[in-house]
């Protein structure tokens, strides 16, 4: 398609057999108000296509803000951010042509209670790309396959734990067959015990090449999967680099004082 033909000069493969490319993300001066509250203070950083790139910071800087900009969830009030060959901020932009190629996963899985598994995973699919039931099934059975879940396909949500409901959201967001996952705390709701297999899956999309912005405090996991980890607070980016860098080894005050407190 001209999409993938236009994405493929800033992008790579992804994912054997899926032909999924991979889109980058570039955020420049981006500022976001709520009222007189500068929530973002001009924030610039990116996310190169195939890069995972995990946010930290304290409960309030801005990191779920920031997330909600980059699908146009919220409108920035000045600043640029492209996803692949989209211009999330121009006034012309295809929100629905964008927002296909972002996939999403936040603290709250937000299931549909009414709906199996395998229904869950196969709707939008349907709906939105207009697949078949057997196509959309077919997929759908992959992706529940890959985080372990395919033998609970026709049970409903309340059937699953936390962790297994989030993995069953992972799985429907990579149905569509996103080029960036962006994640906001998608382990901060669970059980301890169910955290593991979550960050097992997120793991394991990371090595097949999705580009990931990924809010946590999974610390972990950061420095096992992140290729760059970005500190920020107060709405600013403080510090970012390698995780060995930011977490290991700080050296602004504001981020030893952050990971004082979480680690
Ligand atoms: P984080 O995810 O880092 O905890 P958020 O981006 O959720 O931070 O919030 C940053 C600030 O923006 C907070 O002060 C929050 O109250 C404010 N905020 C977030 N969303 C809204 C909104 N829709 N309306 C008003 N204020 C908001
Ligand atoms: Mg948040």
């Amino acid at each position: 398609t001209p999409t993938r033909a236009t994405a493929a000069a800033s992008a790579q493969d992804v994912s054997g057999g899926h032909g999924t490319t991979a889109a980058g993300v570039t955020i420049t001066g981006l500022h976001k108000s709520f009222g007189d509250n500068e929530v973002l203070k001009g924030i610039d950083m990116s996310v190169a296509p195939g890069e995972v790139v995990c946010l930290i910071g304290a409960s309030g800087s801005g990191k779920s803000t920031l997330l909600r900009c980059v699908n146009r969830l919220e409108t920035p009030n000045a600043g640029t951010i492209t996803v692949g060959e989209h211009e999330a901020t121009h006034p012309d932009v295809n929100l629905d042509a964008m927002r296909r190629q972002i996939g999403m996963v936040f603290q709250q899985f937000n299931l549909f209670p009414h709906l199996s598994v395998l229904e869950n995973c196969t709707i939008t699919p349907r709906r939105v790309l207009g697949q078949s039931k057997a196509e959309a099934e077919t997929e759908a059975l992959a992706q529940l396959d890959a985080v372990g879940l395919k033998h609970l396909s026709e049970r409903r949500p309340d059937q699953l734990s936390g962790g297994q409901q989030q993995r069953v959201a992972i799985a429907r967001a990579l149905t569509m067959k996103p080029q960036l996952m962006l994640f906001d705390e998608p382990t901060s709701a669970l059980d301890p015990e169910t955290v593991g297999d979550v960050l097992a899956s997120m793991r394991e999309l990371a090595e097949a090449g999705m580009t990931m912005l990924v809010v946590t405090h999974e610390m972990g996991f950061a420095r096992e999967v992140a290729d760059r980890v970005v500190f920020m607070d107060q709405g600013l980016v403080v510090e970012e680099g390698p995780a060995s860098s930011v977490i290991g080894a700080p050296q602004q005050p504001r981020t030893q004082d952050f990971l004082r407190r979480v680690l």
